[in-house]
């Protein structure tokens, strides 16, 4: 089985949330069960790992907007398999990946010239996997085309949702000059009066998958559907969840280059190393008692910083550390330099995206938060279970599908959990954490439960198999 994946981000080239982490880790995980698959990617001005390149074609000539246009792709396996990386400094060169009227374009253009890149490599591939809104326009395109191009034919298309949140919208009237011309194409796009990428990918792509279970009960129904919960419904047959993997290569305490010190669930004592490490980073006085409580997100009011905002000030009334590190929407941005300042001993803020620190801080904490009004997978209650970090959660998404409440009496569940968004019951979960933490046995019982879990990409990417066996009907 032939696969090629396509992504607007991916570990370790480029990346600004969870999706780079699942489009870095699939595609190696493919390769270690045997099947043949590639990723496509952009090359950003942000674009890393540039010593591990060489160019692999120079000359990729497409058609865009009426007018011919040469693009070049690199090809590394900087991600520990086959990727090419597509260069075209109109549109990627930027200094931000995303943010830009015109992205629906710099995307419409990436998918067109990804196909082009496939056709030239020769067999055509059995599956497309293609992830967000970023890739709807070539599920489009590829059904498009397989009714008059025999390479197309038997190719078939996977989409994955990551976020239904980002719908990639942009006016109808782009689309004859993109290239969607037939109303065959346009109907896939038309949504309430305008063109979204995303409904493109959702109707035209051959199966739909989402990245937990959770969430792809939650998107059918009218709250979470962003307008698009008919589609789903209506596709509910073609729709199925995966929760995502860790990579266990990057995520690991037992070998995280990042770490002062190393442990595993055998041995925990590199850990408190490594909360040392991390209160100094912080310039924080060294209470090696005192818990720590950690967020690493972008602040978005979907990450639920509003319900951090309610309680921080309870968090800090008991003793304990807080540390933050994220960036996004400026008034939570203010919020957490704020709680600094009232509160200089016990608070760290990293304003800002630091792989390095997201590491340290995994590592080093001792209770992560992720209050989430939605989350479909998330990723970062994963890596907390293997350093030893214990996750409050709310049940939503695949949060609530990887997250169980820990019973102190049966010594079952891995991190806490809480129901409706309100700071009330997500009170009653830090002091049940806090209280836990105190009974020593009881936390590293929960610890271990979570270190012990397999959350590998190898069963994920099984499942992938699965699908796109499913896909193609055999
Ligand atoms: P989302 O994709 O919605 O942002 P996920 O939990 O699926 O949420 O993935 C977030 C990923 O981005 C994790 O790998 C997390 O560590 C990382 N991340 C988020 N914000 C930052 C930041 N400020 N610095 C470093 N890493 C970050």
């Amino acid at each position: 089985m032939r696969v090629a994946i396509l992504s607007a981000e991916a570990v370790p080239y480029s990346k600004t949330g969870g999706l780079a982490d699942v489009a870095g880790a699939l595609p190696k995980a493919l390769k270690q069960i045997g099947i043949d698959s590639f990723l496509i990617t952009p090359c950003y001005l942000q674009t890393k790992g540039e010593h591990l390149w060489h160019v692999a074609i120079d000359d990729l000539w497409v058609e865009w907007r009426g007018k011919p246009y040469k693009a070049k792709a690199f090809y590394s396996e900087a991600n520990g398999s086959p990727t090419f990386l597509i260069d075209a400094p109109e549109f990627f060169h930027r200094d931000s990946i995303y943010g830009y009227n015109e992205d629906y374009e710099r995307f419409a253009f990436f998918n067109h010239t990804a196909l082009a890149l496939i056709k030239r490599l020769g067999s055509p591939p059995d599956i497309v996997h293609l992830n967000d809104w970023h890739t709807g326009f070539a599920s489009v395109e590829i059904a498009h085309l397989r009714y008059w191009d025999s390479y197309w034919r038997n190719t078939r298309t996977v989409f994955s949702i990551h976020n239904l949140a980002y719908q990639g919208g942009f006016g109808s009237g782009e689309l004859w000059q993109m290239g969607f011309g037939s109303e065959f194409e346009q109907n896939h796009f038309t949504f309430n009066g305008y063109a979204s990428a995303l409904k493109a990918g959702l109707s035209a792509s051959d199966m739909l998958s989402t990245v937990s279970n959770r969430y792809g009960y939650e998107i059918q129904q009218s709250e979470n559907g962003y307008g698009l919960d008919w589609l789903l419904r209506m596709r509910s047959d073609n729709l199925i969840g995966i929760t995502n993997g860790v990579d266990y290569d990057v995520w690991n305490p037992e070998t995280d280059e990042n770490l002062r010190a190393h442990y595993n669930y055998q041995n925990l004592d590199g850990k408190i190393d490594c909360k040392k490490d991390l209160l100094e980073q912080f310039m924080l006085p060294i209470d090696l008692e005192r818990p720590v409580f950690a967020i690493i997100s972008r602040l978005t009011a979907q990450k639920g910083i509003e319900l951090i905002q309610q309680v921080a000030g309870e968090i800090i009334n008991t003793g304990a550390y807080f540390v933050a590190l994220g960036s996004g929407d400026s008034s939570y941005e203010n919020f957490f330099q704020q709680l600094r300042d009232y509160a200089p001993n016990q608070v760290g803020v990293f304003k800002g995206y630091n792989e390095d620190l997201a590491h340290k801080i995994e590592a080093g904490a001792d209770i992560f938060l992720m209050p989430s009004r939605f989350e479909p997978c998330g990723l970062n209650q994963m890596y907390s279970l293997r350093y030893g970090t214990i996750p409050i959660v709310r049940a939503v998404g695949g949060l609530d599908d990887t997250i169980q409440n820990f019973d102190r009496v049966t010594g079952t569940g891995n991190g806490f959990k809480f129901q409706e968004f309100q700071a009330d019951k997500f009170l009653e979960k830090i002091y049940e954490a806090i209280f836990t933490y105190a009974e020593k046995d009881s936390w590293r019982r929960m610890q271990i439960n979570g270190m012990l879990e397999d959350n590998s990409w190898q069963n994920a990417a099984r499942k992938y198999v699965a699908l796109y066996n499913l896909t193609l009907g055999n």
